[in-house]
């Protein structure tokens, strides 16, 4: 097929218009096209008012060589390139081992697939449970504060990101196509059809948890095992080489290839490895609040007269202010038509983020507004960051009345200092509750007057943004791990052989997409070691 890339068309275009598009771009006839898949449909919104559509197509014409040929040196058009993922190894007949994954989230998820697919029947450990029953805790903490620390927003069957907006776009560069892989994986799984090709793909909260489901039953079949409700509370380490775990009831499980993917949130295991000397440092991340708006004034604000097309859908936004102060405040994890969520895993402590349905239907649109914080803010041991997380948490349980309510505060209050006193036009999703406060406690001064710097200017690239009954809601602690657990290149922890830290909680991924791909780097290095070492 022919790859033609960057063809432009206003938001409102026709079917007449974008074959002749074709048509004319590659000098055919109409009798001479016989197939178009789009392979990418994005957006050019720099102008409001008049949006156009970028599209990159897969072609097949009865003429595609002389095509090429003519368009030779054309970078917009060329031949399709192989995007078929293929396996690095197969399983020995007389497989000796069984891998281990620990955490079925993204990574875990990849990891456990595409050994299973190889051939290795690996054996997934996640400490939570099952997604239906995994759903019932998180939402019965939303409603009725009661946290099971055990099987919440962080822990158990998929992950951090099974209740979330489930975006799914990644900067990486794939040129093995992990990507589609991990695509083309969810979209068998139920995911809809267009996450192949729209330029910012999300699925929802309510389809991933069926997703999760149909997932784990193919590994199932292929000769997988997943234990739910079973932490790891030990490794075992025997002259530098893994050899195997010791559940949290006792069993014991041998092996010598355990992929390490617990997440951002599994602080007792970090503290766990740290004890064991598994080498790991103290990471950056970012802390800050939560932010909501009404939808309709993002959308405004973005599309101008085409908010509300459906092609658009629920308007995004990404902004980066850096300061004066040399900090950079940013905006992370936005759900257009969401709601702020409840995404505490210890008692006692209090943590936002975000989550939205497919359909981003909600009234409010919600963003973490965070500051970039490295190891120099927490100076310490490599878990130091965790302390910090911790202490802000904790903090925010106190301002929020002690009882997992959010403490929060209107935009306008935060800029001119003092308290919040009554809610504007812009209600709370946050669940179970908000507390009206002072946010300028929540954080550390820096970080308060980085906020205070940067919403204003946000306000000049979506008007309103700085609106006085604007709603923060904090703390937002969760934005990346605290902590790296370093690995080589062949993909093994630099002092405990054996031993594949990865995904977020490593320090290798930053959401759903880079997660999954990176299990399934962890599930080829893995499968090309057991086939070294058996021969
Ligand atoms: P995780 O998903 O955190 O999975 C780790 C798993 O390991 C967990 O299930 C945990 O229970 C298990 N585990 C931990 N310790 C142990 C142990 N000792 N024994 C056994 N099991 C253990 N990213 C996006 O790209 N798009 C989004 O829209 C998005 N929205 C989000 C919304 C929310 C509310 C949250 C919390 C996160 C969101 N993220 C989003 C981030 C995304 O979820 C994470 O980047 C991703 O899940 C990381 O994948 P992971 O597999 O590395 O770790």
């Amino acid at each position: 097929m022919i790859r033609v890339s960057n063809i432009k068309l206003p938001l409102d275009h026709d079917e007449q218009a974008f074959t002749d598009a074709i048509l004319t771009t590659l000098g055919i006839t109409t009798e001479q096209l016989t197939t178009v898949e789009i392979r990418r449909r994005g957006y050019d919104a720099r102008k409001k008012n008049t949006i156009f559509l970028i599209y990159t197509l897969d072609i097949d014409t009865t003429i595609n060589e002389a095509v090429l040929e003519k368009h030779a040196g054309n970078q917009s058009i060329r031949l399709t390139p192989d995007m078929t993922y293929k396996f690095v190894a197969q399983a020995p007949t007389d497989l000796q081992e069984r891998p281990l994954v620990i955490g079925f989230g993204p990574c875990g998820l990849l990891a456990g697939l595409v050994l299973a697919q190889m051939g290795y029947k690996p054996l997934i450990i996640e400490r939570g449970k099952a997604v239906r029953d995994r759903t019932k805790d998180t939402f019965g903490f939303w409603r009725e504060k009661k946290l099971n620390p055990e099987s919440n927003v962080q822990f158990g069957e998929g992950g951090a990101g099974t209740f979330s907006d489930g975006k799914l776009s990644t900067q990486i560069k794939d040129p093995k196509q992990y990507g589609r892989k991990v695509l083309t994986e969810f979209v068998e799984a139920g995911a809809p059809e267009e996450i192949m090709y729209v330029s910012k793909p999300h699925i929802g909260t309510f389809r991933l948890v069926s997703m999760v489901e149909k997932m784990r039953a193919k590994i199932i079949e292929m000769g997988g095992e997943i234990r739910f409700s079973a932490r790891v509370d030990d490794l075992h380490i025997e002259a530098g080489q893994v050899t195997g775990i010791t559940l949290a009831n006792g069993e014991t499980i041998k092996s010598k290839h355990i992929a390490l993917a617990i997440g951002h949130s599994a602080r007792d295991t970090f503290q766990m490895l740290f004890d064991k000397n598994v080498y790991m440092e103290a990471k950056p991340f970012s802390v800050g609040f939560r932010i909501e708006h009404e939808q309709s004034l993002i959308d405004q604000a973005r599309f101008g007269k085409n908010a509300g097309n459906p092609i658009l859908g629920a308007a995004d936004y990404k902004l980066v202010h850096h300061c004066k102060s040399g900090r950079s405040v940013y905006s992370f994890c936005m759900c257009p038509g969401g709601t702020v969520v409840a995404a505490s895993s210890e008692e006692g402590r209090v943590v936002t983020n975000g989550m939205s349905q497919y359909s981003r239907q909600e009234r409010n649109a919600n963003s973490a507004i965070v500051v970039g914080i490295d190891p120099a803010d927490y100076p310490g041991n490599p878990l130091a960051g965790i302390d910090l997380q911790r202490q802000l948490e904790s903090n925010a349980y106190l301002m929020g009345g002690e009882n997992y309510d959010a403490p929060a505060q209107k935009v306008g209050d935060f800029l001119k200092g003092g308290s919040s006193e009554a809610l504007g036009t812009v209600k709370p999703s946050f669940k179970p509750g908000i507390k009206l406060t002072d946010l300028s406690k929540a954080l550390p001064d820096f970080c308060i007057e980085a906020i205070r710097e940067a919403i204003p200017e946000f306000n000049k690239k979506i008007k309103g943004f700085a609106k006085d009954d604007a709603l923060l809601t904090g703390v937002e602690t969760r934005t990346s791990s605290p902590v790296s657990i370093k690995r080589g290149h062949d993909m093994q922890s630099i002092n405990t052989q054996g031993l594949y830290p990865a995904g977020e909680g490593a320090g290798y991924a930053g959401g759903i997409m880079s997660a999954a791909i990176d299990g399934i780097k962890i599930a080829e290095a893995i499968a090309l070691s057991i086939n070294e070492q058996q021969g």
